[in-house]
């Protein structure tokens, strides 16, 4: 049997704040004490206030840690722990004669406790309950035990206690007015943090990708090919780059218009990057002119990635025209230590070879010897 419940945090922090409403009736317990030792109260009094204290708290506790607590309007019981902790506290009061006024002071103290979590409404019924407690106290005194009790001061004392529950429930209710600007403006904040960050990845997007096609820009595509050539270095790999071009593209854009044009665009980049590898890039490199990236890939496996590519572009059907598109891909292997600019420069040669040879083709640039470089 835990103290605590296992996995409810928030039950965990209701009970906690109960432990500390508890030492608070600790402390009222030393005066109690203290005004017995100082004879304003007797023996039976303290032990039946002793009693009740512990009765209240057991069931409080008890209704805590059940989980029965979860069943009210507020779970957290406040309302309910601030309004049973003043009938012991009235209880004492009756007897406690002159030292009366201490209790009161003690009781302000609690009440406090309420001014974080409380509407103004609960705050204004607590006082009323706590003022008409009082005022019955008095009513009682004087009818059973009139000879000790000093009415004018025990009005002016009520009246006071009026005043300061007064001027409680207005902090109360600006203190909760504060409260739910902090939550209005922490929700705001959440929301302005969700846009900056989808704003922030929009703009790191907007650096790596092309606009139009969605698929990696030029600038990204080379910083990839100084990466791969850097590894290349590093550790002997081989990666292939391969120039991509839409064959009589002009036509297109002349038949059917710059947008369709677009569209087009779009498509053969989408086919284009579905063929790859993760490790691939696959990029547009300008107008109609796309650049593959293939990591790790010697000049045959670069060569068949590049009729993959050249077979998804040519089975795309465009609705609105009466035929597709296909491409012309030139393909160059990286020669280690050599210009990533002159690997790019044959594999644009290789393309201008396919053009040359009829289009729709994909072409390999004749391989370098590492030694000749
Ligand atoms: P080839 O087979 O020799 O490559 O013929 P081509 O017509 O594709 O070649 P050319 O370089 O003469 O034409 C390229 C066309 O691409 C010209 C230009 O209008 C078009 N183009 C370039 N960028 C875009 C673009 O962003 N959108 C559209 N719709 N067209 C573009
Ligand atoms: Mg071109
Ligand atoms: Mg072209």
């Amino acid at each position: 049997m835990h103290i605590f419940p296992p996995n409810d945090r928030d039950q965990e922090i209701r009970l906690k704040r109960f432990f500390i409403a508890t030492g608070a009736h600790g402390l009222n317990l030393f005066f109690v004490f203290l005004c017995w030792a100082m004879n304003f109260l007797n023996t039976a009094i303290v032990m039946n206030y002793l009693m009740f204290v512990l009765f209240l708290n057991a069931v409080v506790f008890l209704t805590l840690r059940s989980g029965l607590n979860k069943r009210f309007a507020d779970p957290s019981l406040t309302f309910l722990q601030i309004s049973l902790a003043a009938l012991p506290g009235l209880y004492v009061m009756y007897f406690a004669g002159e030292a009366r006024g201490t209790f009161l002071l003690l009781g302000l103290a609690m009440f406090a406790f309420g001014l974080f979590r409380f509407k103004t409404r609960d705050f204004v019924f607590l006082a009323i309950v706590i003022l008409t407690g009082y005022a019955s106290l008095i009513a009682l005194l004087m009818k059973f035990d009139p000879v000790g009790l000093k009415f004018k001061i025990e009005l002016l004392q009520w009246m006071a206690f009026v005043v300061t529950l007064v001027e409680f429930s207005f902090l109360a209710g600006y203190i909760g007015d504060l409260r739910s600007k902090v939550v209005e403006k922490n929700q705001k904040l959440a929301i302005q943090n969700i846009e900056l960050e989808s704003a922030l990845k929009r703009i790191g997007d907007l650096v790596v990708r092309d606009e139009l096609t969605g698929v990696h820009n030029r600038r990204y595509l080379m910083e990839r090919i100084r990466e791969e050539s850097q590894r290349s270095l590093r550790n002997n790999a081989t990666f292939c780059i391969g120039m991509a071009d839409i064959d009589f593209f002009k036509i297109v854009n002349d038949t059917y218009g710059h947008l369709a044009g677009d569209e087009v665009l779009r498509a053969v980049a989408q086919a284009g990057s579905a063929c790859l590898r993760l490790t691939d890039c696959f990029g547009r490199f300008g107008g109609e002119e796309f650049v593959l990236v293939l990591s790790d890939t010697t000049l045959d496996g670069a060569m068949i990635t590049a009729e993959r590519v050249r077979h998804a572009v040519e089975a795309l059907v465009f609705p609105g025209m009466s035929h597709g598109v296909t491409i012309s891909i030139g393909v160059a292997e990286h020669v280690r230590k050599s210009d990533t600019a002159e690997t790019l420069n044959r594999a644009d040669a290789a393309l201008y070879h396919a053009k040359e040879a009829g289009r729709n083709q994909c072409v390999a640039a004749p391989t370098i010897m590492e030694a000749s470089v």
